[in-house]
């Protein structure tokens, strides 16, 4: 038996907001295929509550929401791509109703909401809280009815075919354990993040970073790793993390430990909408110092809370919970990755034929710390700029016999797979070690950092590393095990390396900015470490 084959000019990974725009916008000119691992109801994307930031009134403008996400960016954001985003912002918002999704409005205006950190109401919301699954819902309709354009569900990633720093596609297998090759010319990565790869975390579970150690085993560059932003608030139940918005503090919501003082009272002016990573670190100190803490908005009518929240609402009465009369327990999750796959701002990553977007990719556009609701817009609006560049590389048709080459290399080292090992291991759900590897770095590489917490980190995971046992080094290159395994240590390194605190990367031992560390960290497993800042750019060998 060998593996089902296909070509497309075009490959798309992953469907979530900026795999869905890179794919609709590419398949305006090109055939694309789009291939994903669950439907889509297995993104961020569709979890998504609060909204898209855009400045697309005339009491706001680009410029000060380039200013927002600067300032809440720590001194490390890449300006040219803040200015570049947050200019196309209200395009990309019309571009998103041309896809079918219909933003929240009365009487012809926008109903805008404001988060902590912007200056302005600019957050678009589509049904209330629930913005990422109307918006997933509608670009899907669309690109259903998209002639070039088609899907594969169910598929997982196993390798990208990358060979001489360049791409020919992928290598994936379905839920029926059955094993593809696409080859393609141009390959977009847009497989979301990898907060999921921590204990509690508000992510789909499917976030855990697989393509992300896969492409660092391949040699593509990631940088940023070690800014994930926790969120504050999480309702946890049978293992699972439930996101609950910040708009609830918005809204009057309190924390309160179980004598029912207030958390924050004493520890930022701005108390609960304080900026997330303080809160969130408050709450964090809370419960290691064995306190219980709740969110309270019992003072909302329930009218009010079922109109404003009703996601919240339908998620808290599987549980009996309800916001408008009970205090809801919560901890802090892992809920954005900043880091991931280096790109420049039209998506192009250090591979030939290899682009990403969004969550999977570091773009420099949200620098140390990620302003509220910038994310879907990063996803929208770069996940169409990359279509468009996928489609011009595709013209070039640089280095025809190469990829040639590369793709008879692949198709030998693939097409007797099925021989060599048993597919079974090759899917996440029978890597039992998981559990314990979240656990580790919520323990170790969380909320709160040391040198000695991550050493102890590090070591943990090497341990399991040590134990595990492959049948091959074939079998071991392709185990999703492998990759988070990598990812997991590679987070750590760069935690370790930035020996200060910077927007949500919170290290105890060292508890503020220091000026040496105003640059980005850039690891590339072939050749080392770079280190770039907005002037400089130099390759180094880690010297910490
Ligand atoms: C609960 C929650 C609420 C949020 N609220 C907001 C908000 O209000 N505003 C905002 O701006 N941001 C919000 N965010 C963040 C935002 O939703 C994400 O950053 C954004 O949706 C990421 O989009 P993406 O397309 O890059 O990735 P995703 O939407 O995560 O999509 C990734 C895709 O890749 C696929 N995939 C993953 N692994 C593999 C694999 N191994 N093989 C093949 N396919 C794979 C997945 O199935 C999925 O289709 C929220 C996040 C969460 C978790």
């Amino acid at each position: 038996m060998k593996p089902i084959i296909r070509h497309f000019p075009v490959l798309v990974l992953g469907s979530g907001i900026a795999g869905m725009c890179a794919a609709s916008e590419a398949s305006k000119k090109i055939e694309t295929a789009l291939v994903t691992k669950q439907d889509i109801t297995g993104s961020n994307t569709y979890l998504a509550q609060g909204g898209i930031a855009a400045a697309v009134t005339s009491f706001d403008s680009p410029s000060l929401h380039q200013q927002d996400t600067l300032n809440a960016s720590s001194g490390l954001s890449d300006i040219d791509i803040v200015k570049s985003i947050t200019e196309k912002a209200p395009e990309t918002i019309t571009s998103l109703q041309e896809l079918g999704v219909s933003f929240d409005s009365k009487n012809n205006e926008y109903q805008l909401g404001r988060e902590g950190a912007h200056s302005k109401r600019r957050i678009l919301k589509c049904g209330g809280d629930r913005t990422g699954k109307f918006i997933s819902k509608s670009i899907q309709n669309k690109i259903n009815e998209t002639d070039n354009l088609t899907t594969f569900y169910s598929h997982s990633l196993l390798k990208l075919l990358i060979k001489s720093n360049i791409c020919v596609g992928a290598l994936t297998i379905d839920d029926n354990g059955l094993i593809h090759i696409f080859f393609s010319e141009v390959t977009i990565l847009a497989t979301g993040g990898y907060s999921a790869l921590f204990e509690n975390s508000s992510n789909n579970e499917q976030a855990l970073g697989v393509p992300i150690g896969e492409a660092i085993l391949s040699g593509v560059q990631v940088s940023d790793l070690e800014f994930i932003q926790f969120h504050p608030t999480a309702f946890k139940s049978d293992n699972k993390c439930y996101l609950i918005s910040e708009a609830v503090r918005g809204e009057g919501g309190l924390l309160k430990d179980q004598y029912n003082n207030r958390i924050m009272e004493h520890v930022h002016p701005m108390k609960e909408l304080a900026p997330r990573d303080i809160v969130a670190a408050t709450i964090y100190k809370n419960i290691k110092l064995g306190r219980r803490v709740y969110l309270d908005a019992s003072h909302m009518s329930s009218g009010f809370v079922k109109d404003r929240f009703p996601g919240i609402t339908e998620m808290l009465e599987k549980y009996n919970l309800d916001l408008a009369t009970d205090k809801i327990p919560i901890t802090p999750s892992a809920h954005y990755s900043i880091g991931g796959v280096s790109i420049n701002k039209e998506g192009v990553t250090n591979i030939h034929g290899l682009l990403a977007v969004g969550e999977v990719s570091a773009s420099g556009f949200h620098g140390a710390n990620r302003l509220a609701s910038n994310s879907l817009l990063e996803g929208a609006c770069l996940g169409l700029v990359t279509g468009k560049t996928a489609v011009r590389i595709n013209k070039t048709n640089y280095f025809k016999k190469i990829k040639t080459n590369v793709r008879s290399y692949m198709w030998d080292k693939y097409s007797n797979i099925y021989s060599k090992v048993n597919i079974n291991e090759l899917r996440l759900d029978s890597c039992n070690d998981i559990n314990e590897i979240q656990k580790i770095m919520w323990d170790f590489v969380g909320v709160i950092r040391d040198e000695e917490k991550l050493k102890q980190g590090n070591r943990a995971i090497n341990e399991i590393e040590t134990k595990l046992t492959f049948q091959s080094d074939y079998l071991k290159e392709l185990s999703p095990l492998t990759k988070i395994i990598t990812l997991a240590k590679v987070i750590t390194k760069f935690s370790l390396n930035r020996k200060e605190t910077r927007g949500v990367h919170r290290r105890k031992d060292y508890p503020n900015k220091r000026k040496k560390y105003l640059y980005r960290q850039t690891y590339n497993h072939k050749k080392g470490w770079l280190y770039h800042d907005n002037d400089l750019q130099r390759l180094a060998r880690s010297d910490n």
